[in-house]
């Protein structure tokens, strides 16, 4: 169930010692970016890792959440990557605890490694599937497999990089990219109290700007994973995710009017 630690810290934190100690401490409750989220979600992929070595068919849970990263993605945006996707979950949970990274690299954003892990990734699952077909198992050991090297490499991205580096590449989360421009919930704000304290953009698990983002008033960057983190640690409660339902609906219902 969501925890509501904005009192928390309107309490810890003064207007004035707010605007003048950016960037937040991210190790603070408040501050973290699965807020929300489950915290066990994360288990699921590695029971589909660990279970799909003993079990392939495991692995077509696998594919489940591909295509739900990916139909959604014209109706929500990239929220699936951050709220219902295990592996999101994962970077968030676990490796945010290991190491937590502040600045997305320039790698990560670059279109051509995004464009190039698309493709040769598709690429290769798909050769893999063709050889697969109709025979069940091997199907879902193709996406064990697949599931288990990307991992690994987002671990190393994660660790050289930034904790959610792999889902600026993710080929799944590209492709809601692509599609959920301008979809689902996008940022506002109540410009004239927003302090530029920094907090916001301080708990993005993307590396985004959340406050300069919500001032411009147009589309929401596509990378937005709409999974409310810089909304709820707003400490003057000026930002909100707009949509038919606003992301925290007993405090944001007078904003969003
Ligand atoms: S929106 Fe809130 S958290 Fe972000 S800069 Fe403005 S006052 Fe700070
Ligand atoms: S801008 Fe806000 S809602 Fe979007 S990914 Fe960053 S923290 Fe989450």
């Amino acid at each position: 169930m969501p925890i509501d630690t904005r009192t928390e810290v309107s309490e810890m934190t003064s207007p004035v010692e707010t605007a003048s100690k950016p960037p937040v401490d991210w190790k603070t409750r408040s501050a973290r970016p699965w807020y929300h989220r489950s915290r066990w979600l994360w288990m699921v992929m590695a029971a589909v890792i660990v279970g799909g070595a003993f079990y392939p068919l495991i692995g077509l849970a696998v594919a489940i959440c591909f295509l739900g990263a990916i139909l959604s993605g014209p109706f929500f945006g990239r929220k699936w990557c951050g709220v219902w996707c295990p592996r999101g979950n994962f970077w968030d949970r676990i490796m945010s605890q290991a190491i937590r990274k502040p600045k997305m690299p320039a790698w990560a954003k670059s279109k051509a490694v995004r464009v190039g892990v698309l493709i040769a990734l598709m690429g290769a699952m798909t050769t893999q599937l063709v050889f697969a077909w109709g025979d069940w198992e091997a199907v879902g050991r193709v996406f064990v497999i697949l599931l288990t090297v990307t991992t690994a490499v987002g671990v190393f991205m994660a660790l050289t990089g930034h904790q959610r580096a792999w889902c600026k590449v993710c080929p799944a989360g590209t492709m809601a990219y692509w599609l959920g421009k301008g979809k689902g919930q996008q940022l506002r704000i109540g410009q004239p109290d927003c302090r530029n304290c920094g907090a916001c953009g301080a708990v993005c698990p993307m590396d985004l700007t959340p406050q300069a983002m919500a001032a411009a008033d147009g589309p929401t960057h596509a990378d937005c994973l709409k999974c409310s983190a810089c909304v709820n640690r707003c400490p003057v409660n000026v930002l909100w995710l707009e949509s038919g339902k606003p992301a925290v609906p007993s405090t944001r219902e007078g904003k969003a009017a």
